[in-house]
């Protein structure tokens, strides 16, 4: 295991020049993780390490799903790169073989692939074609949802904004902890997924009907939700009862993190008409996926000339193959279960230790810890939840937030975390909540 070094906070001068230089070039407003924020120089498998050659554990970041620059990966994208690099108006097999093997992880009927960037576009994407599919052109959305940051995308990500766009409507999370409906009402799926006749009848009414109902199967900006049985295939009926078509947005929980299964939606037992892609899909390589009914993708293809000079890509799909490889080769998916179990049960050892923490959930290697100043009244800790963070760096282990109260630590860590990962993430944020 790599070890941490103690009071090696960066200088602050070195920092200062940075900040300065990154107000200079990038403006003033982009938003930093941590006080005072980490300068990384290089990472290896589940570690980061800074300028001073301080060591973190990272648990936090799913974009290198197997791990920070994993060998297999970075051999696959060099030796795509040296041999060609080009787009889909030219035939070739790496985006063929790619969108079979990728295809085959999901269900019959989801069998064609469309390929773009980022998450945004293909978020952006999917909702062109529930609209070109549909020939409706209204949007349901988790409220506190984020799907990205496209002028369409955006306005389907309510989080934070005090009003919504006139085409959407937003449901209220099926949350056991916050929620109306607690662990002890029997019927709570029904009645978190009676929210959905209320916003269909909502948008009919503006003679807008949804195109579109899109999630992320993990709820991961409502605070990371465990699923709620029967809620989600519910709201899946009413929405296709409507007229639109079902999104699973498995930008947050695709390809195995939610360890019971290789995509979000099948903890929920649906089958999504689309699903969209991002983040993790070829460890940090820039790939978005969308995979849709056939029928979907063709409604929209012979309404739109769409293509994306980048997406897939050859060097693309060569980095999107070698996460499968290695996520098949290492049996994440299985790690992720293993792993995020032991994680869980260490939180909520914590949990008995620590007012503080209110709830502890997650699936697989996404794991919320809700944070508290008071238990029954389950006031947000927002402002203890920030200092957790800085001072779990402080113990090198890096971890984020979630929530509309920015109270949850959110810990989601490349997927080839270990138990001894998962013991060195308790232990500090056993000693931060200590130290408070
Ligand atoms: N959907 C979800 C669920 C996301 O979490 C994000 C990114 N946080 C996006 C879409 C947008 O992805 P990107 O930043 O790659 O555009």
């Amino acid at each position: 295991m790599a070890s941490t070094t103690k009071s090696q906070t960066p200088a602050a001068a070195d920092i200062e020049q940075i900040l300065a230089r990154r107000r200079q070039f990038m403006g003033s407003q982009l938003y930093m993780f941590y006080d005072p924020p980490v300068h990384l120089m290089r990472s290896e498998g589940v570690w980061l390490y800074d300028a001073k050659r301080r060591v973190y554990l990272d648990a936090y970041n799913n974009v290198p799903h197997v791990g920070h620059c994993h060998p297999h990966v970075v051999e696959a994208i060099a030796r795509q790169a040296a041999r060609l690099n080009t787009n889909t108006r030219y035939l070739y097999n790496e985006v063929l073989d790619y969108a079979e093997r990728l295809t085959a992880t999901l269900p019959a009927g989801l069998d064609v692939a469309a390929f773009v960037n980022s998450g945004s576009e293909a978020v952006d994407l999917a909702w062109r074609m529930a609209k070109a599919h549909t020939g409706q052109r209204g949007a349901i959305v988790m409220e506190e949802a984020y799907h990205g940051w496209t002028d369409a995308v955006e306005a389907l990500s309510p989080g934070g904004k005090s009003a919504l766009a006139p085409h959407v409507r937003v449901l209220a999370p099926p949350d056991s902890y916050r929620g109306p409906h607690g662990p002890d009402v029997a019927d709570r799926a029904t009645r978190y997924a009676a929210d959905a006749d209320r916003a269909i009848e909502s948008l009919n009414g503006t003679g807008q009907p949804p195109a579109a109902f899109i999630a992320d199967p993990g709820f991961c900006t409502n605070g990371i939700l465990e699923p709620l049985p029967g809620y989600l295939s519910q709201v899946f009926d009413k929405m296709r009862a409507a007229g639109a078509v079902c999104v699973a947005d498995e930008v947050q929980t695709g390809f195995g993190r939610v360890g019971s299964q290789m995509w979000g939606f099948g903890l929920h037992g649906v089958t999504p008409d689309i699903v969209t892609m991002g983040k993790p899909v070829a460890n940090g390589h820039p790939l978005g996926v969308v995979v849709a009914r056939r029928e979907i993708l063709e409604s929209f293809m012979s309404r739109t000339s769409f293509f994306s000079t980048f997406g897939g890509n050859n060097v693309a799909c060569a980095a999107g193959m070698a996460v499968l490889d290695v996520l098949e080769r290492e049996q994440l998916q299985a790690n992720a279960q293993k792993v995020g179990e032991h994680l869980k049960a260490g939180l909520r050892g914590l949990q008995r230790k620590h007012d503080l923490i209110g709830d502890v959930r997650g699936l697989g290697l996404v794991i919320g810890v809700e944070l508290v100043t008071d238990r029954k009244a389950k006031t947000p800790a927002s402002k203890e939840t920030k200092r957790v963070l800085n001072l779990m760096r402080d113990h090198g282990v890096l971890v984020g937030y979630e929530g509309r109260a920015a109270n949850i630590v959110k810990v989601r860590p490349p997927m080839p975390f270990k138990i001894e990962h998962a013991d060195q993430t308790t232990d500090a944020m056993d000693k931060a909540l200590k130290a408070l």
